[in-house]
């Protein structure tokens, strides 16, 4: 065993004693890495196990839930109406976990909590991506309104009901934290490199898919993207490689250009914060600003496409028009399940004496994939 191995080994309380898989990861882990064997635990106790260490079994737990199963039919940034082939919410969440997995494994940092966290980054989403969030979010101002990183959390904590001894899916405090620390960048403290690192993943291959899925549903040329610094500096990186590559095998190779571009960068910069400021433990990490960057040229070159996006494609007629239309299906079926709560299922009318009414309906529809969403408003709504 090393000598790091030792040192934490000796400091773990003897009433939770590590096991085999924690006693590996000590090998392998920076010291700025958050260890499982020093997991704060579950808010309902569990006994561990000695063949899988606790982040693997919230991984699991969130694998086998069946809010993960609805995002294979829940829209990323396209819907149904432009095919098949473009990315789902549940395959953009696996390449967030791709991308996240090869970062921290390069960061020494604890890639099963990495895991565990993409997994669960999106489940708070409702029907229709952002469009259904902002419907969601007006629907139910009164009672404090509607936010998918905030849902995600109220999923695992207390919506599913998959085990007889809690509602839930009691994972460890580490991964609960980091789903609350979502969407919060100005916080005074910051969250483990293990939650910084899946959040600079979501950005990487947001950013860079949504532009391949415009390219391929035809939104965008790929002229466009040339002009931005950010591609024209992949497109000659690929070009001298491979300099007769033309139409869509060029995309694909300046997308994979793009993203091992990006991840190369935010491993170099992250590593020069951590060595430069000296980082040795989880209590440096929570204090230094943050420390999971890109480099600020790279950071400026993706700021410009992403603003570009926005515009071109976020806000494309063709896109806007299959917005309008799901959000004002959604409030309508929404109006239509606050004024009738007998057509709610069982177990959300008895969820709603205790949630009240409105935050019931409310969950009740970010539960639904866009097809059950639309399923729901024609059968109800004349
Ligand atoms: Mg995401």
């Amino acid at each position: 065993m090393n000598p790091r191995a030792k040192e934490i080994e000796a400091s773990v309380a003897p009433a939770n004693p590590p096991d085999g898989a924690q006693i590996w990861q000590y090998e392998i882990l920076a010291p700025y890495a958050q260890s499982s064997a020093r997991s704060a635990g579950r808010k309902y106790p569990e006994p561990r196990q000695p063949f899988r260490g606790p982040f693997q079994r919230d991984r699991d737990r969130i694998v086998h839930c069946s809010a993960f199963r609805r995002l294979s039919h829940k829209t990323q940034v396209f819907t149904g109406e432009k095919g098949d082939y473009h990315r789902t919410r549940l395959t953009h969440t696996l390449e967030v976990t791709c991308v996240a997995r090869t970062l921290g494994r390069a960061l020494r940092l604890n890639e099963d909590l990495i895991e565990a966290l993409s997994l669960a980054h999106d489940l708070g989403h409702p029907p229709f991506g952002h469009a259904g969030e902002e419907t969601l979010n007006a629907c139910l101002a009164e009672v404090g309104g509607f936010c998918h990183n905030r849902h995600g959390l109220r999923i695992v904590a207390e919506l599913e009901q998959r085990y007889p001894n809690f509602p839930g899916l009691n994972l460890s405090l580490e991964t609960l934290a980091g789903q609350a620390a979502r969407g919060h960048k100005q916080a005074l403290e910051q969250p483990l490199l293990e939650v910084q690192v899946v959040d600079a993943a979501d950005s990487i291959a947001y950013n860079t898919h949504d532009a391949d899925d415009a390219l391929n549903v035809g939104l965008l040329a790929m002229d466009e993207l040339l002009k931005f610094p950010l591609w024209c500096e992949a497109a000659r990186r690929v070009r001298e490689q491979w300099t007769a590559l033309a139409g869509k095998e060029l995309t694909r190779a300046i997308v994979h250009e793009l993203i091992a571009w990006q991840v190369a960068d935010l491993l170099a910069e992250t590593s020069s914060r951590l060595e430069q400021q000296g980082i040795d433990s989880l209590d440096a990490v929570r204090r230094a600003p943050r420390l999971v960057q890109a480099s600020g040229e790279l950071g400026q070159m993706k700021q410009e496409v992403q603003a570009f996006l926005y515009h071109r494609v976020y806000r494309h007629p063709q896109i806007l028009q299959v917005r309008q239309g799901a959000q004002s299906r959604l409030a309508e079926l929404f109006a239509w399940l606050a004024a009738h709560p007998g057509d709610l299922p069982d177990g959300y009318r008895q969820r709603a004496e205790q949630a009240g009414l409105l935050r019931t309906v409310g969950d009740y529809l970010a539960g639904m994939t866009d097809r059950y969403a639309d399923q729901q408003y024609h059968f109800y709504i004349p």
